[in-house]
């Protein structure tokens, strides 16, 4: 049997490229091809804003003597 060109309105499964999981790649899913808004967004921010995740360990030490 052949699917009809125009009538294959299947959903196509593929992988969400931030978390790996099922994202439905379809017009109904505005995120594609992500899963979820969340995942778009992630992604999104890690080309936007790169070095948005810096270390912010030492910042804490020594760095402020009057907090003793
Ligand atoms: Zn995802």
């Amino acid at each position: 049997m052949e699917s009809p060109p125009g009538a294959g309105a299947r959903p196509r499964i593929v992988r969400c490229p931030q978390c790996g999981g099922s994202s439905v790649y379809a017009p109904d899913n505005a995120f594609r091809p992500f899963c979820s808004e969340r995942c778009r967004l992630i992604d999104l921010g890690q080309w936007a804003t790169d070095g948005y995740r810096i270390p912010v360990e030492e910042q804490d030490k020594g760095l402020d003597p009057e907090k003793d």
